[in-house]
């Protein structure tokens, strides 16, 4: 490992009471998605204290903030994601104390090194858990202008590449015509039997789709009492594919199904999304293999091939407009289950305090040779245009 390097080990190992500390901290005041006001005011103290300027606030979302460190030489602008939000329950049951505590820790240990070039960001993204605040920010041109974009989630394994599952999440609204469901049974129009007809197509197709693609649904109308033909019902749905375009087909066959359903009993339908699009996650290779280049020179040789996630991450979104990685990182012994008490209390351990510091190395070392190899950054980007 070259004297840089080693300087920034040694420089995060100098870091690594404090950005525990940081990380402890949000990790014992867990904070539900948009309301992450003590975790995001925690890594913004932390990281203006090290010399960034921190514009809170950003895209409109209270908890969200950017947070820059300028070389004031040219070169390239990386952006460290960093992310705090709890789950209900059980608070920091996915870890996320460590992710925005290992990012704003290693954009802090690169900001220490005088031959700095380019522009360091850290991104405060609330809500990973719930709305996806990665969507807003990149709706808003945050990431407009950023070279590459990194972070870490722990996990049970070491895993540099992933990808993750495109979703949408449609909500249907049928319409139809009340009347008593006796007395003036003709004059009505069955809303629910237009719901029920559209569950029966969902199973069909169903048997037709690759096993890749999700579909999965519940009523959350369906009329408000026996003797009155229901008027409205509506069903929520999520879909998932592996790919962009294969959601988009999926979502079409949907839809014409929720049409069949409608015009078989005389009824109107209307749908729109009810939460945010989900992108499939691109881990970009070549700043993959650098990351996982890094990890292996400082020791950490055990890595697993590349896994889809079966969920999705809004990290997606992201990896659509910039080179972007999300790698996995072992915690613990790796056998606690993510969303489980027993990952968080794991997340509050001295395994969650050395992974905070593994991780903050490895992103460090990763940005720096974004930042400094002019060919890699070129390899990076040829991969990424070839994506579009
Ligand atoms: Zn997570």
């Amino acid at each position: 490992m070259d004297a840089i390097k080693a300087y920034f080990k040694d420089q995060a190992k100098h870091l690594r009471k404090e950005v525990w500390e940081v990380a402890r901290q949000i990790g014992e005041h867990p904070e539900l998605g948009y309301q992450e006001y003590f975790a995001s005011n925690s890594l913004a103290s932390f990281l203006k204290k090290h010399g960034f300027k921190v514009d809170q606030g950003t895209a409109g979302m209270e908890t969200a903030f950017l947070a820059r460190f300028s070389s004031h030489r040219p070169g390239p602008r990386i952006a460290f994601l960093a992310e705090y939000d709890a789950l209900p329950v059980i608070g920091h049951g996915c870890g996320h104390n460590l992710i925005g505590a290992a990012s704003a820790g290693a954009a802090a240990v690169l900001s220490k090194s005088l031959d700095l070039v380019g522009e360091i960001l850290v991104i405060g993204s609330p809500a990973e858990e719930t709305s996806g605040g990665k969507v807003t920010l990149v709706e808003n041109g945050v990431f407009k202008d950023v070279d590459a974009a990194l972070m870490f989630h722990p996990g049970s394994q070491n895993v540099p590449v992933i990808s993750s599952l495109a979703l949408d999440a449609l909500e249907f609204t049928f319409h139809g015509r009340a009347a008593h469901a006796v007395a003036a049974s003709r004059f009505g129009i069955n809303a629910l039997d237009a719901v029920v007809n559209f569950f029966v197509g969902i199973n069909a197709l169903k048997k037709q789709i690759s096993n890749d693609m999700k579909v999965n649904g519940i009523i959350t109308e369906g009329g408000t009492a026996p003797n009155i033909i229901p008027e409205r019902a509506v069903a929520r749905f999520y879909l998932r594919a592996r790919k962009r375009k294969d959601l988009e087909e999926l979502k079409e066959q949907v839809i014409r199904c929720a049409e069949g359903a409608a015009s078989m009993v005389s009824a109107e339908m209307t749908w729109h999304k009810f939460e945010f699009s989900y992108d499939e996650m691109h881990t970009n290779l070549s700043l993959a293999e650098c990351f996982t280049r890094n990890l292996s020179e400082m020791g950490i040789d055990q890595i697993a091939p590349p896994q889809t996630a079966m969920g999705s991450v809004d990290m997606g979104n992201v990896s659509r407009v910039v080179p972007a990685i999300h790698p996995y990182l072992t915690l613990g012994t790796g056998t606690e289950v993510p969303h489980t008490r027993e990952f968080t209390q794991v997340s509050l351990s001295s395994d969650g305090e050395s992974l905070v510091l593994l991780a903050m190395q490895a992103l460090a070392l990763t940005g720096w040779d974004v930042l400094t190899n002019k060919k890699l950054l070129q390899k990076i980007k040829r991969e990424f245009h070839l994506l579009k």
